[in-house]
């Protein structure tokens, strides 16, 4: 009989993937020696087999439940439901990976109406035993039932109203009846049975619960944002209740064994004195810090520092802690890897190094090489927020900067997403029902809740940019507004929100980059000494290319010239060549085209020194380059002195149905050599230029793109030698130079060897190689790939990370052919894959000499090809 059931004691955090997180880690704790209250944990198999069997709990696996809850009263010597010493226990889901969408916590099960009377009189607290039941029907309605919540908050808020009270603790047992009434009226109207009183009954509905919000909407969109596999299932955590509601020795509390926003080595949490669990996350109180726990409780506050120093040297990371007191005893509820912020995870991981606790190899590991993304992000320019206007001050509870119209409403800022509009998301405290509005806002609001609140910790786990509990922002999302003072802003209204610092400012803020300085240059300085893959960049402006170079790129990997030709003081004669009626009217339009052209590389060249630097001859249909309107042709028709229809004439004749299987690429020289032998002629003579006049090292690669026949290759590398040679001879010079093409046609794949013998490098374009492969258009399939990746006929979008069983195939075959023929062909990838870090790993696999990506993926990628190193040691070069 298969095991879906484990006691605590039965378990161990190697069991992760079975037990979920949570229930792992209480294992685990409990092995420690830590105090743990008793419990059982249903398995994630569990959950599947839910699902398999129709949504259904088997009888085997409710027989198994059975058998631990009888454990569990034996162990606690209590009996769930029981009318004099009732047994209370915790249902708690338990992802592998922590999944905030989904169904959290239900507290106090085991309360009924006659069990209420047993806890009041075991307790001679008849006011905490009410308290405690109008909890649990909240709870259990809200997440088990799905009754909105603020049905219940009313009846609540209605009495405290009625009683002139200010506080939740104002309330005597006899209000709390009442309002328990009030709550089982909403259950009886909005479900049409009673509250249930069946203690087993409700655990099984909180498990159902459990098992069904794994796969609800939310925790659909959560997993789809972090590339968390959709057949995990959840688990689910039964555990014997320990109360912090239980007076002034009692507390409950959230905590960090390292700060999560800066790294710093210093205990970071907050905790409530006379609370449950769900007041510290849920952001309702404002909890005090934990240092404070010293004063409140000395005793419980030493014990907690020694515990948590136990789990951050036994897990030689970071933790995240909840805990509880009942009348002055700690017990631990949960540990888990604390998430943190990019800068928080790069200075732990040095300090660990420094503390000897890690080596690097183990550091490197730690670090999420998407989040460096947070760290290049922009912050305000000092200038400009000198003369901001400063609005309120909340928490800064995720850092970054952030600019955009206020939206009050998960589903209004998806919409605003999609006309490309910068969002702020504004709420009175977030909730997972928000998770879509904040994978998709820049920034997030919130006037309630501390630095551990839903808002807060799902923020910091996606690096974006949050303050919360900014108490002088009252927020109506009903009629979407905000007030600050008596100032009012509306949805739509432009602030701006500083991460590191809390503070919101009206109207939108200049931005700046910033740079690769101190912990982070020197994790990524180990990253150097770990990869073997090579990091170029792809630029084609000497910004970007310097950008590229402080981030560590060792060359451009792709420079597209076309982008060149747009500017407005070259597209004028770009044209000119375009609408040519013949070769030598052509010839005279590129000849003004080549100074710009040679500065062009000129500057590149400066920008990367003696680096090589990779030139893609021109890529894109001609008619890219043109007017479409009548007004433009008539103005450009003007500009070159040509008649209208003639010229709207030629216009139309380049159009073409498919242009990405056009007149593009190599095509273009094939029928107007000229167009290349002016660029060629402009790399040679800049590359002479820098070469003899600046003495810098040069190495230009001219690449070839979209080649699929081995002819086009010969062809156009003929012209690229003739022209070369030609020019050098000119000017009596010398400059070394290579060769090469793109793989980017699925043919030049099959037919690498051939193309290998003749070229002296190969850059695989996975962005046409993708589109090709896949007969999916690069600009047109956002519109179904979305529902393709939700029906998980792909894991993510194969324009993002590489489609490694059909495109990837292709680059491993295309690799070996031509290794085959030139064994020493250098070989890299230039498509968007180039800088995600699954991509990377498989680049690494593959053998490719090096990737390239854009200036602010560097980082991201020299960490990531020492992650691949690392987790790949049997494939070093
Ligand atoms: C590619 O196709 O992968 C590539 C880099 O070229 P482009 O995106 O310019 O077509
Ligand atoms: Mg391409």
């Amino acid at each position: 009989m298969k095991k879906f059931v484990y006691a605590f004691e039965e378990g161990c955090k190697e069991l992760k993937s079975l037990l979920g997180g949570k229930g792992a880690n209480l294992a685990e704790m409990k092995k420690i020696d830590l105090p743990v209250p008793e419990g059982f944990t249903i398995t994630t198999e569990a959950c599947n087999q839910y699902y398999v069997d129709g949504k259904q709990i088997s009888e085997e696996i409710v027989t198994q439940i059975e058998a631990n809850l009888k454990l569990l009263e034996a162990k606690t010597q209590k009996k769930l439901g029981d009318s004099n010493d009732p047994l209370l226990v915790s249902v708690r889901s338990g992802a592998v990976v922590s999944m905030p969408g989904m169904m959290d916590t239900v507290l106090n099960l085991g309360l009924n109406d006659l069990s209420v009377e047993g806890l009041a009189k075991l307790t001679e607290n008849r006011r905490f035993a009410m308290d405690c039941y109008r909890r649990f029907i909240q709870m259990f309605g809200d997440v088990v039932l799905e009754i909105p919540k603020y049905k219940f908050d009313k009846v609540l808020d209605g009495k405290k109203e009625i009683c002139g009270y200010e506080m939740d603790t104002d309330l005597t047992a006899t209000d709390l009846e009442e309002i328990i009434a009030g709550y089982k009226k909403i259950v009886k109207s909005e479900k049409g049975f009673d509250f249930p009183q069946e203690p087993k009954k409700q655990m099984m509905m909180a498990i159902e619960a459990v098992f069904g919000s794994w796969n609800n909407d939310r925790a659909i969109v959560y997993r789809n944002y972090n590339e968390i596999p959709h057949n995990l299932g959840t688990a689910v955590n039964i555990q014997s209740m320990v109360f912090g509601n239980m007076g002034t020795t009692s507390g409950t509390g959230v905590a960090f064994t390292r700060n999560p926003s800066t790294g710093e080595n210093k205990l970071f949490g907050e905790f409530l004195i006379n609370a449950q669990g769900e007041d510290v996350v849920a952001g309702i109180r404002t909890p005090q810090k934990i240092d404070e726990l010293k004063d409140a409780l000395p005793e419980v506050y030493q014990q907690f520092v020694d515990v948590s120093a136990k789990l951050e040297t036994h897990y030689r990371d970071m933790q995240d802690i909840e805990f509880t007191v009942e009348r002055g005893i700690l017990y631990m509820l949960q540990t888990r890897t604390g998430k943190r912020t990019a800068y928080a995870a790069i200075k732990v991981a040095v300090d660990m190094v420094d503390e000897g606790v890690l080596d690097k190899e183990e550091a490197l590991m730690r670090i999420a090489p998407s989040q460096l993304d947070q760290l290049l992000h922009p912050t305000f320019e000092p200038s400009a927020l000198e003369s901001a206007n400063l609005l309120a001050k909340g928490l800064p509870a995720s850092p970054g900067a952030a600019s955009g119209k206020v939206y009050f409403h998960s589903a209004d800022v998806v919409r605003a997403r999609e006309q490309r509009i910068n969002t702020i998301l504004v709420r009175t405290e977030t909730s997972p029902e928000d998770i879509e509005g904040m994978v998709k806002a820049e920034g997030i609001l919130t006037s309630r809740g501390g630095m551990t609140s839903h808002a807060a910790v799902v923020a910091r786990g996606m690096g974006k940019c949050c303050v919360a509990g900014c108490g002088e922002v009252k927020v109506d999302e009903e009629n979407r507004i905000f007030r600050i003072g008596d100032q009012i802003f509306k949805e739509g209204d432009y602030i701006s929100l500083d991460g590191n610092t809390g503070k919101v400012y009206s109207g939108a803020i200049k931005t700046i980059e910033v740079g690769l300085t101190g912990d982070f240059a020197k994790v990524l300085e180990w990253a150097d000494e770990f990869r073997t893959l090579g990091v170029r960049t792809n630029a084609d402006n000497p910004h970007d290319a310097e950008t590229a170079v402080k981030f560590g790129a060792e060359g451009i990997g792709l420079c597209r010239t076309e982008h060149m030709f747009f500017s407005d003081d070259r597209i004028l004669s770009v044209r000119e060549m375009i609408v040519a009626s013949n070769k030598v009217n052509r010839v005279k339009a590129l000849d003004k085209l080549l100074p710009y052209q040679k500065e062009d590389f000129i500057g590149i060249f400066k920008a990367m020194g003696s680096r090589p630097v990779n030139i893609r001859l021109l890529d894109p249909p001609l008619h890219e380059f043109l007017p479409h309107k009548d007004e433009e042709i008539g103005a450009l028709a003007r500009d070159l002195g040509v008649d209208f229809e003639v010229l709207k004439s030629k216009v139309e004749s380049l159009s073409e149905f498919n242009p990405m299987l056009g007149h593009r690429g190599c095509r273009l020289a094939i029928t107007y050599p000229e167009i290349y032998e002016m660029q060629v002629k402009a790399i040679i003579e800049a590359a002479v230029y820098c070469k003899d006049e600046l003495k810098i090292e040069v190495h230009p690669e001219i690449m070839i793109p979209l080649v699929g026949h081995l002819k086009e290759f010969t062809i156009l590398k003929k012209l690229v030698i003739d022209t070369a040679t030609e020019t050098l001879k000119a000017l009596n010079a010398e400059v070394v130079y290579k060769v090469g093409t793109m793989i980017e046609v699925p043919r030049a794949a099959l037919i690498a060897d051939e193309i290998a013998a003749e070229a002296e490098f190969f850059s695989f374009g996975t962005n046409d190689l993708t589109q090709m492969t896949l007969g999916f258009s690069r600009d047109d399939s956002g519109k179904f790939l979305d529902e393709y990746v939700k029906k998980e006929v792909f894991d993510k979008d194969p324009f993002e990370s590489i489609d490694q069983n059909g495109v990837g195939k292709l680059v491993n075959m295309a690799c070996e052919l031509g290794r085959k023929t030139n064994p020493s062909i250098k070989l890299g990838i230039c498509g968007e894959h180039g800088g995600e870090p699954k991509s990377i790993e498989f680049c690494h696999k593959t053998g490719l000499n090096y990737v390239s990506c854009s200036p602010f993926r560097v980082p991201i990628a020299r960490l990531s090809a020492a992650q691949a190193a690392i987790n790949n040691p049997n494939l070093k070069k």
